[in-house]
């Protein structure tokens, strides 16, 4: 029997020849029957890959190989290469989407000027020493945050990361920029750049969740001060640390607790995911965001299955 894994990783190291990378990855990938997606820019690399558990193996043992990736941590997720459409390996300005690759700096040391590095029980200390002052910043979009956070988090008003600059510039949160703030995101990845990117624009005290709120989970599960649930980019879309998590999310059409996001059903001209409980996705009647058109396209399909 053969088992299947995916892997997910990043590193921010400089790559002078990135077309060459993505070359030798791409052919790495194809070799072993790996899936998935790779970023590589001149700032490093950032990929989530599946296949078979020992082909997984040889991946990173090759990867590594690469004098920037020596020392790249991978970390280990259940699926395969079956959770992938096709293998895409490319070339970007950057591995996160911030649209500023111009203003990042990065050596082999990673992100230079970002903020520093908290694990999960530095977190916790901090919380201790300094109390109410430290101040939460969610790096994600603010739709992962309706069903789990950090207690009292700051939840920007952002759809996509190419948002965090015009937000972090509106003057909305000036009152930060002398308090001690902590940004957190699912992995760590997004937070490397938005921590430089909020320093840059004048916050004093800026710390990163190393590790990401998924390291923080497997090292505190529901007794710490994260709650709710993690959003995830796979078929998954949600996952918990434990059973005795909080429910923070509610459905969109009858406010009961949820945090499953679903497809509106005019997925023609909306890509809209909301909250829903699973009686109002079973009734097509209900299965929409609440958007006027979308609302109508509901009721003309519900009145054509009756
Ligand atoms: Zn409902
Ligand atoms: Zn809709």
């Amino acid at each position: 029997m053969s088992i299947s894994k995916i892997l997910l990783y990043y590193k921010f190291t400089p790559i002078a020849d990135p077309k060459a990378v993505m070359l030798w990855q791409r052919d790495l990938c194809e070799s072993l029957n790996l899936k998935g997606r790779i970023l590589i820019s001149e700032h490093g690399i950032n990929g989530t890959v599946g296949g078979n558990i020992d082909d997984c193996k040889r991946y990173i043992r090759k990867t590594r190989d690469y004098p920037g990736f020596t020392d790249m941590e991978f970390k280990w997720s259940e699926g395969g290469a079956e959770d992938f459409p096709k293998l895409s390996v490319k070339v970007r300005d950057e591995i996160v989407a911030f649209g500023v690759p111009g203003e990042i700096k990065v050596d082999e040391n990673g992100v230079v000027g970002g903020g520093v590095h908290l694990k999960p029980e530095e977190v916790n200390e901090l919380v201790d020493a300094r109390g109410e002052e430290v101040v939460f910043f969610d790096g994600r979009n603010a739709m992962e945050a309706q069903i789990g956070k950090f207690r009292d988090a700051v939840v920007p008003e952002v759809d996509t990361t190419h948002d965090f600059i015009a937000e972090i510039e509106s003057g909305k949160y000036d009152d930060l920029k002398d308090k001690p703030v902590v940004t957190y995101c699912t992995g760590g990845i997004r937070c490397e750049v938005l921590s430089s990117l909020m320093i840059n624009r004048g916050f004093k005290e800026v710390y990163q969740l190393d590790g990401g709120i998924v390291r923080y989970g497997e090292k505190f599960g529901n007794r710490g001060l994260w709650e709710g649930s993690l959003y995830v980019f796979d078929k998954r879309m949600h996952l918990e640390f434990g059973e005795d998590h909080k429910q923070l999310g509610h459905c969109v059409r009858c406010d009961a607790g949820t945090n499953k996001f679903e497809h509106c059903v005019n997925e023609d001209t909306c890509r809209e995911l909301v909250l829903m409980c699973p009686d109002c996705h079973e009734n097509v009647a209900t299965r929409h965001c609440g958007r006027p058109d979308c609302e109508q396209v509901a009721a003309q399909l519900a009145a054509a299955v009756d």
